[in-house]
C-alpha cells in the first residue's frame, strides 16, 4: 500500500427501530458490527456485498454524514470519529462523497452552477467574481459544457448528473471520494463512462476512492484491494488479484454469481440461496452459516476470526484449509 491516508478500525453502528404507542425502542438493526480496513493514498478500495450487508453506512460513517457508535476513523492519522462542528470542518473538505442516485442527490431547485458552486462557497474558496469561470472549469472536466451552468438537474440525463455529482465531488480537490454505488442506476454503457471518468480523475489529482457496489465485478475492475461485506462484518479482504482465488465460501458463491463470456470456460458453482439474514437478528456464530454449504456444527456456536491465510489474504471461516486444499 501507498503511505496509508485511513485506517478505520472497530466500527460499529446500530440503529434503533421504534414501535407502539410510545414509540419506544423495540428492538437494535446491527448494521455495522466492528468493521477494519485501510486505504493507501491514490489507492482505490472497493468494498462489496448485498444489499443490507452494511456497506452504505459504512461509507457514511467515513463520510461522516453518520456518526459511529465505536471504532476510529483515523483519515492522516487523525482520528475523526468523535470529531463535531468546526472540528470535523477541515476534514470534510479531505472527504467528498458521490452518491448512488443521481436523480435524487441533486437539489431540483438549484441550478447547476449552484451546486457544484455550493461547497467552493461554503468553503471560501471563491468570490462571486470568480465561480461562474471555477464551476466551468469543474463542467469541463467531467466532460460537461460550461454553458449548462444555468440549467436545472430535472434536464439532465441519469449519466449526466452523476456527471454533476462528481464535479461538485472533486471541487474542493479531496484526497478521499467515497463512491456509493455510483454507477448501480445507470445503463451499462454509461456507467463504463462514468467508471473511465473517476479513473482519470484519479490519475489526475492522485485521490483515494472508496468504491462502494454489490457488482463484485466492477469492484474488481476498478480497485487494488477488495473487502468482502456479510452482514454487518468483513469476511474476506485482500489485492484484487488474489480475491480471483476467494478463500471465503461467500466470496466463491459472489463470483460464481458473475456470468461468464465464454460458456467452455468452468467454475465452480457455489449457489447462494434464501435471502441475507435480518441484521435485526444475525446468527449467531458464523453470520453465513444459514446458507453456507460448507457448515459444519461448530460454525453455528463459534464466530470466526479474520484471519490471514495467504500474502494480504484475510478470510473468516473455519474451514478455509479444508474448503480450499491449503
Ligand atoms: Fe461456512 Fe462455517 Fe466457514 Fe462460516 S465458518 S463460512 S458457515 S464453513
Amino acid at each position: 500500500m501507498n503511505g496509508e491516508l485511513l485506517r478505520v478500525s472497530g466500527l460499529v453502528k446500530r440503529f434503533p427501530v421504534r414501535g407502539g404507542f410510545f414509540s419506544r425502542v423495540s428492538n437494535w438493526v446491527k448494521a455495522v458490527s466492528g468493521v477494519s480496513f485501510a486505504v493507501g493514498a491514490g489507492e482505490t478500495l472497493g468494498l462489496v456485498g448485498e444489499s443490507g450487508c452494511g456497506k452504505t453506512t459504512v461509507a457514511r460513517m467515513v463520510a461522516r454524514l453518520v456518526q459511529p457508535d465505536a471504532g476510529e476513523i483515523a483519515f492522516e492519522q487523525t482520528d475523526i470519529a468523535p470529531l463535531k462542528g468546526n472540528g470535523l470542518r477541515p476534514f470534510r473538505r479531505k472527504i467528498q462523497m458521490i452518491f448512488q442516485d443521481p436523480y435524487s442527490s441533486l437539489n431540483p431547485r438549484m441550478r447547476v452552477g449552484e451546486i457544484i458552486a455550493e461547497p467552493l462557497v461554503i468553503h471560501g474558496e471563491v468570490t462571486s467574481a470568480s465561480k461562474r469561470g471555477r464551476v466551468g472549469a469543474l463542467l469541463q472536466e467531467v466532460g460537461l459544457s460550461p454553458s449548462v451552468y444555468d440549467r436545472y438537474p430535472h434536464e439532465f440525463s441519469g449519466g449526466q448528473r452523476q456527471r454533476i455529482g462528481i464535479a461538485r465531488a472533486i471541487a474542493l480537490r479531496p484526497k478521499l471520494i467515497v463512491a456509493d454505488e455510483p454507477v448501480s442506476a445507470l445503463d451499462v454503457s454509461v456507467s463504463a463512462q462514468i467508471v473511465n471518468l473517476l479513473q482519470d480523475l484519479q490519475k489526475q489529482y492522485g485521490m483515494s476512492y472508496l468504491f462502494i457496489s454489490h457488482d463484485l465485478k466492477m469492484v474488481n475492475y476498478l480497485s487494488r484491494r477488495v473487502a468482502v461485506m456479510y452482514l454487518g462484518k468483513i469476511v474476506e479482504t485482500g489485492p484484487r488479484e488474489a480475491m480471483a482465488k476467494p478463500l471465503h465460501p461467500y466470496t466463491q458463491a459472489l463470483i460464481a454469481a458473475v456470468p461468464v463470456p465464454d460458456p467452455k470456460t468452468k467454475r465452480a458453482k457455489i449457489i447462494l440461496s434464501g435471502e441475507i439474514p435480518s441484521p435485526i437478528n444475525p446468527p449467531p456464530g458464523c453470520s453465513f452459516h444459514t446458507r453456507c454449504p460448507f457448515a459444519e456444527a461448530k460454525c453455528k456456536v463459534d464466530e470466526p476470526e479474520l484471519k490471514e491465510w495467504r500474502t494480504g489474504q484475510w478470510a473468516s471461516c473455519h474451514f478455509v484449509e479444508k474448503i480450499n486444499g491449503l
